[in-house]
């Protein structure tokens, strides 16, 4: 992880220059990350951050679609947008090399010593002396998943903002050091998945929360109902061990998974679920969140099964994703008060 002090760029107003700049030719324009600062009429500030992984230029696609259609107005409300990875951009990779990950270095890292931790200090510092009203962290993933919101508290307020996104909602308190985490203290705080980079739905979606989120005046002051929220907690991490070779084709490796493993996704699997073959002594490592002690996986017999009853999120088929990240999320519903709802979502 890189030692070097890293400079922040800031920007008073857009320059119209941006609005067509792809984010992989965003370096010729913004030497290093950058925070720029729009003016809006009412007070109560959205943050936006984008691209905190370099391939997933969805949100600035979306940032750039919205400043198009408020060109030459004022915005109804102010927003700090921070544009992240630029260098990784460029390169068209999630984190370059030596890099710490971009959204695993906010406060509240298990790395606060490096320099990318140093530099988002630097940015919530500057967010956190406005009055803030809302932060949207927009992201893609590279397995098949449906849109949805990720919120690292269920307070009302954050439920609210997840719920212009959409009815899909992930609350989740690993990994540390992420954008969202790191916001929530200070005002209702998402961080949204929006599909494969390059898709157009992704996009669209994106745009259509920055608008409602510009146009709310307040946050309900009503709960969210029950009826419309689809509540899940992630309670672990899947990873592939660093020295266990895997594939999704049936060659040769410790780890043989199934080749439409991401089909699994937001599927509510019945423990024995298989998700591919296993030869050798390794074993899949998990992150547990609290509360989620136990065994996950078995490995009788050469198959990899669900020890138990959960619903995956972003497994993928990407090696490089699995190598910088992980395998995928293990996720189980919940109530409103964080309580695991059983089968029959009583
Ligand atoms: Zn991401």
């Amino acid at each position: 992880m890189s030692d070097q002090p890293l400079q922040l760029a800031r920007f008073n107003g857009f320059p119209d220059a941006l609005l067509d700049v792809a984010a992989p030719e965003l370096w010729r324009h913004l030497p290093a990350p950058t925070l720029f600062d729009l003016p809006g009429r009412q007070c109560g500030m959205l943050f936006l951050s984008v691209l905190l992984h370099g391939n997933e230029d969805t949100g600035w696609r979306a940032i750039q679609a919205v400043l198009k259609r408020w060109r030459g107005r004022v915005l109804s409300r102010p927003i700090k947008l921070f544009v992240g990875n630029i260098a990784a951009a460029k390169a068209g990779v999630r984190t370059l090399p030596g890099q710490h990950d971009y959204n695993r270095a906010w406060p509240g890292t298990e790395h606060p010593a490096t320099a990318e931790a140093a530099m988002m200090q630097a940015v919530v510092d500057i967010a956190a002396s406005d009055s803030l009203f809302a932060s949207i962290d927009i992201h893609n993933n590279t397995g098949n998943n449906p849109h949805y919101a990720c919120v690292t508290s269920c307070d009302d307020d954050h439920l609210q903002l997840a719920r212009l996104f959409g009815r899909t909602v992930v609350y989740f308190t690993e990994p540390l050091g992420v954008q969202s985490a790191a916001l929530s203290r200070f005002c209702p705080s998402i961080t949204v998945e929006c599909g494969r980079p390059g898709a157009e739905a992704g996009v669209a979606h994106a745009v259509e929360l920055i608008e409602s989120a510009l146009a709310l005046q307040h946050f309900p002051d009503h709960e969210v109902a029950a009826a419309d929220i689809d509540l899940m907690r992630t309670f672990a991490i899947v990873k592939v061990p660093a020295d266990a070779s895997f594939s999704y084709d049936g060659s040769a490796a410790d780890f043989r998974f199934r080749s439409d493993l991401d089909h699994l996704n937001f599927a509510e699997l019945d423990a024995g679920t298989s998700f591919g073959a296993h030869a050798g002594n390794f074993r899949l490592e998990i992150v547990a969140s609290e509360g989620g002690e136990g065994d996950y996986f078995t490995y009788a017999g050469g198959e990899v099964r669900l020890a138990r009853g959960a619903i995956p999120a972003m497994l993928t088929l990407d090696p490089h994703a699995v190598r910088l990240d992980c395998l995928g999320y293990l996720m189980q519903r919940i109530g409103r008060d964080g309580r695991r709802l059983d089968a029959a979502g009583g």
